[in-house]
């Protein structure tokens, strides 16, 4: 089971049918679909996933911050109808094509301009417009070879070509994933190299005190001494840990192939039952 993908409605390469199909022939049983702070893919990926006996989980990969510094939470299982979440999401995708003109501005500055519809062009079916599809167009006018290379000199949160844009506070997260009756799990909390932002006092407060549920503990980005960390964590604190790939199709190094990590079948039952437990969206 591998519970955290991304489609052609953020910044995945895939539709979200043509990724359930390409999660059923990579030998996948259970998929959940986590966009970037939208439910929009939601309706075509569970029908794909339906029409190929593929098990399949709603999520959400909202967009947050902790003193300023950006972290992701998964919400899975949450009413799309909430209006407290679904209002936060408009948000948050409003302040993500609110940053286009300055990041172009920006970009402009360095010497690589380019418009919006140069990155419109990449961003087609996307509901949450993010930088990989501003990459994309800087890749198409030869500015940079990939993604990769777009992010590591200029797109990455210390890179000159940065710009900011609204999240929202982690510990509010939590409370609107749980109030629209899912499952808070943060994503990768250790994925920057050699910076943790989180610490792990930091993560027992949000256990504690804030109703986290669960920690992204297996994840491409995650080294196996990080892992263990996490693991041990979640053994005391009794949160649910799961594992994924975060894929991107194309989009992501080859790290991040469908099911490059995985959710433990026992720990993705209590993830199922604890949505059900709440009144949240199971299937
Ligand atoms: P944004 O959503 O606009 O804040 O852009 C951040 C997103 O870009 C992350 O959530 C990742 O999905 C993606 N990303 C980050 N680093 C890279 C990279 N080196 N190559 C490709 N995509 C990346
Ligand atoms: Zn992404
Ligand atoms: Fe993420
Ligand atoms: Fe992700």
């Amino acid at each position: 089971m591998d519970l955290h993908l991304h489609s052609t409605v953020s910044d995945g390469t895939d539709a979200p049918a043509a990724l359930m199909a390409a999660a059923k022939a990579a030998g996948l049983d259970a998929v959940a679909l986590t966009d970037h702070d939208t439910f929009d893919g939601l309706e075509q990926g569970r029908a794909a996933a339906s029409a190929l006996g593929l098990e399949f989980l709603a999520g959400v990969e909202m967009s947050a911050e902790v003193g300023g510094h950006s972290v992701h939470l998964l919400g899975y299982g949450c009413r799309v109808d909430d209006p407290a979440l679904a209002g936060e999401l408009d948000a948050v995708r409003d302040g993500r094509f609110g940053r286009l003109p300055r990041l172009l501005r920006r970009l402009a500055e360095l010497g690589m301009p380019l418009t919006e519809a140069d990155v419109a062009v990449f961003a087609e079916d996307a509901s949450s417009l993010g930088r990989p599809h501003v990459a994309d167009a800087m890749v198409a006018k030869g500015y940079v070879r990939d993604r990769d290379e777009a992010f590591g000199r200029w797109l990455a949160d210390d890179k000159p070509g940065y710009v900011p844009r609204y999240a929202t506070p982690l510990v509010r997260a939590i409370e609107l994933v749980r109030g629209a009756s899912g499952v808070a799990v943060l994503a990768h909390p250790w994925s920057k190299r050699g910076r943790h932002d989180l610490s792990e006092r930091y993560l027992r407060e949000l256990a504690r005190e804030h109703g986290l549920d669960g920690i992204e503990v297996d994840h491409p980005d995650h080294l196996p001494a990080e892992r263990a960390i996490l693991r041990g964590l979640v053994d005391e604190l009794r949160l649910v840990a799961t594992g994924s790939s975060d894929y991107h199709g194309t989009g992501k190094k080859a790290g991040y192939a469908l099911g490059a990590c995985l959710t433990d079948p026992d720990m993705y039952r209590r993830l199922v039952e604890l949505i059900g437990a709440r009144g949240g969206v199971v299937g």
